[in-house]
């Protein structure tokens, strides 16, 4: 059992820098928390790794977009002073992970992440998505390359 959920834990979502606990104490919104258990019911599902949930404004990342005179990302607090993203791998009961087309079938089929937006990552070392319940947004990104649209091939 988890602290935020059947499955899932505060801890996995919280802000880390360079790799440790940054103790900002900023949270995850309860919403991508459920929407993420429902996705982790579908029965291809195995379990759900969370590559980076919360980051406050002090998180790289966060400095990197208010650099480049981006607003914050569904990563870091909104209006409701909760974080509404996160970046995850499915994985299948096999121990691998899912499919990108799989993963972003699943999540998909949330309405809060259908809605919302999804990202596509094939570069990453374990290939997963993005997700958030912002507004309706998708994306993929191939070496280093953001485009529109989800790209499969
Ligand atoms: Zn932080
Ligand atoms: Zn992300």
């Amino acid at each position: 059992m988890g602290d935020l959920s059947k499955h899932f834990s505060r801890k996995e979502f919280e802000c880390r820098l360079k790799g440790k606990p940054h103790g900002c104490g900023v949270k995850i919104s309860l919403r991508i928390v459920h929407a993420l258990e429902n996705c982790r019911a579908d029965p291809r599902v195995k379990f759900i790794r969370i590559n980076s949930g919360c980051r406050c404004m002090e998180h790289p990342e966060s400095v990197k977009r208010a650099r480049a005179g981006k607003a914050p990302s569904y990563h870091s607090p909104q209006k409701d002073g909760f974080c509404h993203a996160v970046d995850i791998v499915m994985f299948g009961h096999d121990g691998r992970a899912l499919s990108l087309k799989d993963q972003y079938e699943i999540a998909g089929a949330q309405p809060v992440f259908w809605d919302g937006g999804i990202g596509i990552y094939p570069d990453w070392n374990t290939p997963g998505i993005h997700v958030d319940d912002g507004p309706c947004r998708r994306w993929t990104r191939k070496r280093g390359v953001y485009t529109p649209g989800i790209n499969l091939d």
